[in-house]
């Protein structure tokens, strides 16, 4: 396994110094915070030692890489100690939610390696029982219909230091708040008119122990429930009693829910009396250099074309990692790599490529492929004969056998792999100078042709039938080797260079300005005539390649018969700091 280069992750470092058992995935690490919290609840018999956990996507969005980080937790925890893990959809919220993101959500969980346990399960499930819920709190005094607008609710809230002003309708009776409250889920008053909110302290220290709202008005179909309701919980008032409702035991969210622990408590000893409790435990979010991770700005990338989609490969989407070639191994190995802490942190984006960039070195075939062609002529060499050429398909993985490449007289080479007038170190091809031809024959250029526009339109070789990789008796030692296409068995490609795509480090990062500004003006590259080895042309969609000396490249579902379009999915090495950073 190749090493974490310090100087590539300055920020791991840091992050590394700071919690080095959390931070590496090695066989002998410490217990993480949360398998330390697991493991003593399960010593102490805690809710008779089960552990269940559950994986909570509000269904308005595509799946990013931080959630993906969230599903290795959840499934990993209910894996690592026999347990279970729910996929639950936080579907509260009607407006902003539709099938088309709970169906990616579930094939994002799947293609991650996981299942959850029995059927997905939706908050709207628990409507009529959260319903029921909402009126035991009225009856016990503990909740009341506000008629205030949300906006004068939220200038009465206060600040942290400066208490909070009580509605005026907090005195409302029992029996005013129950037919209110019934007559808001008939339907009777408009968007807005009331809320029901939780009666628990105006002078609290916690603004979220503040009378909370726990239903709004809001006539909207729901992608399940369509027109039945025309009350909707809020997410605290559902979020913790779904966790009991479906027997959780640990309740993992990210750290802006540490707030709101104290109120998910409060409803669950308000509303049960069993022994049984799910217990909520924060961690810090995956923040990652580089890369938008907001649902909301993502959507507008989508929606402003600015992307081709959610699936786009320079989204930091499942489905975009999937479409650009990461493998769900990659993106396990780095969410087990970065571990978990209850700190906030950044990532450095370059530990991400470098998690795929390690899986696809054990596992993609090597082949060769030429992005920007330029012809070379072997004037000795027979003319009309192709040769067939054995070359190893992996040397990581001698399993993966060889396979056989046509050779010829006409050949493609890179265009940057000759130089008509080179530096003394220039190690490819120049006039007077020699390399060998991956797999094939050492070849010394005798001259050149340009074009009208002063470009090299064709090089001329001769080479020496006695140097075939090998098995030839002459094995000169050459400092260069290229990779080649022969032509007439060549076939065309489309390759989609993609990079970055902010430049920013931290595109949300600045206030007065949107991540728009920070977009990479290079983040697509599309290159067209690119000339391929001919077994390429049976590649299928989502397979993995490594085009010798460019980097790993995957088949793009636009791909045609015979006529492939491939996605980098990353450069061999980390190139971005050499050429962009700093
Ligand atoms: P929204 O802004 O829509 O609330 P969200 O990113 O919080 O977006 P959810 O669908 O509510 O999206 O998230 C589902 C789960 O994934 C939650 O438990 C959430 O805490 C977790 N999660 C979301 N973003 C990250 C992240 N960057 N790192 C780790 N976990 C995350
Ligand atoms: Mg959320």
């Amino acid at each position: 396994m190749q090493a974490v280069n310090p100087k590539q992750f300055p920020k791991l470092l840091i992050y590394m110094n700071n919690k080095p058992e959390e931070s590496l995935s090695e066989e002998k690490r410490s217990l993480n915070f949360i398998e330390a919290i697991i493991e003593e609840d399960l010593q102490n018999n805690k809710n008779e030692s089960r552990v269940h956990t559950r994986f909570p996507p509000e269904p308005n969005g595509y799946l990013h890489i931080g959630h993906a980080k969230s599903i290795c937790l959840n499934f990993g925890m209910a894996e690592k100690y026999n347990g279970k893990c729910n996929l639950r959809f936080d579907d509260t919220n009607p407006e902003k939610e539709e099938t088309e993101y709970v169906d990616s959500i579930m094939e994002d969980v799947q293609w991650l390696g996981f299942q959850w346990d029995k059927e997905p399960y939706y908050a709207s499930d628990y409507f009529d029982q959260l319903y029921e819920w909402a009126k035991l709190l009225i009856r016990k005094g503990l909740a009341y219909v506000d008629d205030q607008s949300q906006e004068l609710i939220s200038q009465q809230k206060g600040t942290p230091t400066r208490p909070g002003i009580p509605s005026p309708f907090r005195l409302r009776s029992i029996e005013e708040n129950m037919d209110l409250f019934e007559r808001m889920k008939n339907g009777e008053f408009p968007n807005g008119a009331r809320v029901l909110r939780a009666k628990i302290d105006m002078t609290s220290p916690n603004m979220h122990m503040r009378d909370p709202v726990l239903y709004r008005i809001l006539h909207a179909e729901h992608h399940r429930t369509g027109n039945t309701w025309k009350i909707y919980p809020m997410y605290d008032f559902a979020h913790g009693q779904s966790d009991y409702l479906e027997g959780i035991t640990h309740s993992l969210c990210t750290l802006e829910f540490e707030v709101h622990r104290p109120l998910y408590d409060w409803f669950l000893d308000q509303l049960i009396d069993t022994t049984y409790r799910p217990r909520q435990i924060e961690f810090a979010r995956l923040n990652l250099s580089y890369t938008v991770m907001s649902k909301r700005k993502l959507l507008e990338l989508v929606k402003t074309n600015i992307v081709n989609g959610w699936d786009d490969p320079r989204m930091p989407t499942i489905a975009g990692l999937r479409r650009r070639g990461y493998t769900p191994a990659s993106i396990r190995a780095f969410a087990d790599r970065i571990g978990v802490a209850k700190r906030d942190n950044v990532i450095d984006v370059g530990l991400l490529e470098f998690s795929v960039r390690e899986d696809l070195n054990k596992t993609s075939p090597r082949v060769m492929a030429v992005l920007d062609p330029v012809k070379l002529i072997i004037s000795n060499y027979p003319e009309g004969q192709i040769e067939d050429l054995e070359l190893v398909n992996n040397p990581e993985d001698l399993d993966s056998g060889i396979r056989m490449v046509p050779f010829g007289k006409e050949l493609y080479i890179e265009r940057d792999d000759f130089m008509v007038d080179p530096p003394n170190k220039y190690f490819r091809l120049a006039p007077g100078r020699e390399v060998r031809l991956k797999g094939a024959y050492v070849i010394k250029c005798e001259s050149f042709e340009l074009d009208s526009n002063n470009l090299v339109k064709t090089i001329y070789c001769t080479y020496d039938v006695e140097t075939k990789s090998g098995t030839g008796s002459k094995q000169p030692k050459i400092k260069g080797t290229l990779h080649w296409v022969e032509a007439s068995n060549a076939i065309d490609a489309e390759v989609r260079l993609y990079d970055r795509l902010f430049m920013d480090e931290d595109p949300s990062g600045h206030k007065d300005q949107d991540v728009i500004a920070f977009l990479n003006p290079e983040s697509l590259k599309v290159l067209n005539g690119c000339k391929l080895e001919p077994m390429l042309a049976k590649a299928e969609i989502g397979q993995q390649f490594q085009f010798q000396r460019l980097g790993y490249f995957s088949v793009d579902k636009d791909s045609l018969k015979n006529n492939p379009v491939f996605n980098r999915t990353v450069s061999l090495k980390d190139n971005w700091t050499k050429t962009k950073g700093q």
